[in-house]
């Protein structure tokens, strides 16, 4: 039921963890962590329970790396255990995703990547989100020269958009993958997701209360946008792929309002 992340040049799990707890108003069963660590390889740490729970694991293994998602889980699909926390894995370890909302065509998907050789680990409908979005990758790479040619990030931002506008229900997503470890994808139909501004960083948060004590500069997401976000650059697309035009408001929410 909630969304944070993180892309900049500390450490991620920090403010995921921080943000986390400030949305655990708006309810959860479960909850979970990914980052990026060296080379790229995608550490996930999740349970079920209370934020503590996650904090305690969290402290045990602690994660390393500057980019990375966070969630909390109010099931929809499938009952709250650690396997449907998220986040969730696509391909063959190829990106990690968070997913708020739901996935009414998930069967008919889940069908069809299962007949492809995907090899699903929990019941959730945003599972299949995830191998669809390393599946659209997958396709594109298989066009060869052409698509290696492509600015890397076009051939990531285009499996997302093609995956994305084959799910009909309602998703705000977050996704970062093991080749690109500098670049955190965002999406939105839906559900609410808004970007903080800060110096040479970047915050997802579901609202705007994990942001406070970050930066008061937000960007808020609207339906059918895509938002490639980097440690220093943030670039939202509409549905046909063009780039939009997007304003950095004032975030008018104060500490006193977060706990
Ligand atoms: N439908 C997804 C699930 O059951 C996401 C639920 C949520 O928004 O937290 O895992």
């Amino acid at each position: 039921c909630g969304i944070v992340g993180y892309v900049g040049p500390n450490r991620a799990a920090d403010y995921l963890l921080e943000g986390l707890r400030r949305l655990e108003y708006r309810g959860y069963d479960s909850s979970g962590v990914v980052t990026a660590e060296e080379g790229g390889a995608l550490a996930i740490t999740k349970t079920t329970g209370r934020i503590e729970r996650l904090a305690a694991a969290l402290a045990a293994t602690p994660h390393e790396g500057e980019i990375g998602l966070g969630h909390t889980r109010w099931a929809t699909h499938g009952p709250a255990t650690d396997a449907n926390a998220h986040p969730h894995i696509g391909g063959d370890r190829v990106l990690a995703l968070v997913h708020n909302g739901v996935i009414e065509n998930y069967a008919a998907l889940r069908d069809r990547l299962k007949a492809k050789g995907y090899r699903f680990d929990s019941d959730t409908d945003s599972e299949v989100v995830a191998h669809l979005i390393a599946d659209e990758l997958k396709k594109a790479r298989g066009k060869g020269p052409v698509a290696d040619e492509l600015d890397p990030h076009a051939l990531i931002v285009e499996a997302v958009r093609l995956a994305t506008s084959k799910l009909r229900g309602t998703y705000g997503l977050g996704v970062i993958f093991r080749e690109w470890p500098g670049v955190l994808i965002a999406a939105r139909l839906g559900s609410p997701l808004v970007i903080g501004v800060g110096d040479g960083e970047h915050f997802l948060a579901s609202d705007g209360s994990p942001l406070v004590g970050h930066t008061d500069r937000i960007v808020y997401l609207a339906d059918h946008e895509l938002a490639v976000v980097t440690a220093g650059s943030i670039r939202i697309m509409g549905r046909d792929s063009a780039t939009v035009a997007h304003s950095v408001e004032q975030l008018d929410i104060d500490s006193s309002q977060v706990e």
